[in-house]
């Protein structure tokens, strides 16, 4: 079977104490590869490796670390196919979406980053009347600790580890335990881009292991981590005894506000993306649907509709709009949602089963599932399930749209719906969220701030934010 292993020090190794993990195809529900059960001492050599690469790599020169991160990024594209159909299998995604958005993705965190770096500049201020200047010098941090979730894989695990390393900083990584590949294959691009041995170590194991031990690390000072509101909370516990600087980018339970002057067709269209795209397990979905009260039961008729339409099926299939969800837990945690949905007072108006699909029998597939509620405050639509399943409710004013939008302890984003400019900016300026999103959804600038505020997290990735974070800015003060 085949063994993932851990990249350290620019070479594969297995871990030291020989432990392995069981890897799942989703798609089956079988074991396709195994990966390291790291332990501590895995950790503390990858940490030795990247303490080592440090000095070298964070004097090299702009141009020369913007060139290695640029061959990545080419490397990537070139692998695409390798990459897409990796991603696929490990995580039960479309082969469509890993080959359309995920690897494309990944390598242009690389590519932006490449670039971003040669154009990040610091501040400089003259102390008028002191005869003095002041100007901020923005040093690398030194070895930081990356870890990101399994809903897209290599395309989170990048945006973390690209802006750390075109900042000069030198990473210990931790892919999610549930899917290791396309990171174990990362190794490899880099090594042949030239990257110094070091620079960029992969640890595979679990969380509460491999993971803590990342994070309670005495010398990794800066920790980048994406996942759940929970593990956030934890980490957050755990470094602030030991004054770590922290970027928490966690879960989300974003509104979809839907106007009845909106461009209706677009808006449906989008929406049966924003709702069900990976399987709804994109923290950025909007899982919570609320449509103006004159156009509910049209809504109703034709996003059941189009839902209707979606095809179930294997991932590597090219037909394939869902697959298969990422593990038997996750899809338990999400099947059990649907089940109290009754309890709730929700009414399940399409979907709300597990599917068979003919010859992939004991894969993880679920029906998209839309249900209906009457309550804000249910547990459907307060806690983030993270699947395939929305909730919709009809609202009547733009003040009680506003009211449902941030009715939740959760921040990331939010999705509005209209053609009038004075209501959207109204609501953009009063949705609390760190992104919004209007007449479109998850469209990306790289160069813009990316976070979420309340319990979705901490601090902001993409752009000079991510190179600010994974800089420490120091300020010089001259009199003359
Ligand atoms: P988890 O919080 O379970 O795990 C995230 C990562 O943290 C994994 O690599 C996990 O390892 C690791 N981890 C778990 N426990 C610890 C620990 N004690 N110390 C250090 N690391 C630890 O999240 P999921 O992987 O389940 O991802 C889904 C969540 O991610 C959802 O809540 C989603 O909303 C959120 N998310 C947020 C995004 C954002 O940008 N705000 C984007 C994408 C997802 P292992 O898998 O091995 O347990």
């Amino acid at each position: 079977m085949k063994k993932i292993e851990n990249y350290i020090n620019g070479e594969y190794s297995t871990p030291i104490e020989n432990r392995w993990i069981d890897n799942y195809n989703p798609s089956t529900g079988e074991i396709y590869s195994l990966l390291p059960n790291s332990s501590v001492t895995d950790v503390q050599m990858a940490y030795e490796a990247a303490k080592t690469a440090f000095p070298s790599w964070s004097t090299t020169s702009l141009q020369h670390r913007s060139d290695i991160l640029a061959k990545i990024a080419s490397l990537i594209i070139e692998n695409l196919e390798l990459l897409a159909n990796a991603e696929a299998i490990d995580n039960g995604k479309p082969l469509s979406l890993a080959t359309s958005v995920d690897i494309p993705r990944a390598s242009s965190n690389f590519d932006f980053f490449a670039h971003a770096i040669t154009q990040f500049a610091s501040e400089a201020h003259e102390s008028m009347g002191q005869n003095a200047i002041n100007f901020t010098l923005r040093n690398p941090i030194g070895v930081v600790g990356c870890i990101s979730p399994w809903n897209l894989p290599l395309y989170l695990f990048t945006w973390k580890i690209a802006p750390a390393l075109a900042a000069g900083n030198t990473v210990v990584a931790k892919p999610s335990e549930i899917t290791p590949m396309t990171a174990y294959l990362l190794g490899d691009i880099c090594t042949k881009a030239g990257l110094p041995k070091g620079v960029l170590n992969i640890v595979h194991g679990l969380g509460n292991t491999t993971g803590q031990a990342i994070i309670e690390h005495p010398d990794i000072k800066a920790i980048s981590f994406t996942g759940g509101t929970a593990t956030g909370a934890h980490i957050a516990k755990t470094a602030a005894p030991m004054f770590k600087k922290l970027s928490l980018e966690l879960g989300g339970k974003n509104p979809n506000l839907i106007f009845a002057d909106c461009d209706y067709e677009k808006m449906l269209t989008t929406t049966l993306r924003s709702s069900f795209a990976n399987q709804g397990q994109i923290c950025l979905c909007g899982s919570r649907i609320f449509i103006e009260r004159t156009i509910y039961d049209q809504f109703k008729k034709d996003f059941i509709k189009k839902t209707k339409a979606l095809k179930i099926g294997e991932p590597l299939n090219k037909e394939t709009n869902i697959g298969a969800l990422v593990s038997k837990s996750h899809l338990e945690k999400v099947k059990s949602y649907i089940d109290i949905a009754e309890q709730e007072g929700g009414t399940i108006l399409y979907g709300g089963d597990y599917i068979t699909v003919k010859g992939y029998e004991n894969g993880y597939y679920l029906q998209p599932t839309i249900i209906e509620v009457t309550d804000s405050n249910c547990r459907l639509t307060q806690e983030e399930i993270f699947g395939p399943v929305v909730t919709i409710m009809p609202f009547d004013t733009d003040d009680q749209a506003l009211s449902l939008a941030n009715n939740v302890r959760y921040g990331l984003s939010a999705t509005i719906w209209t053609n009038n400019l004075n209501r959207s900016m109204y609501l953009a300026k009063h949705i609390q969220a760190g992104i919004i999103w209007i007449n479109t959804w998850m469209m990306r600038d790289l160069r813009t701030p990316f976070g979420g505020v309340k319990d979705s997290g901490i601090g902001r990735e993409g752009g000079f934010e991510a190179l600010r974070f994974f800089t420490e800015p120091k300020n010089v003060c001259i009199h003359y």
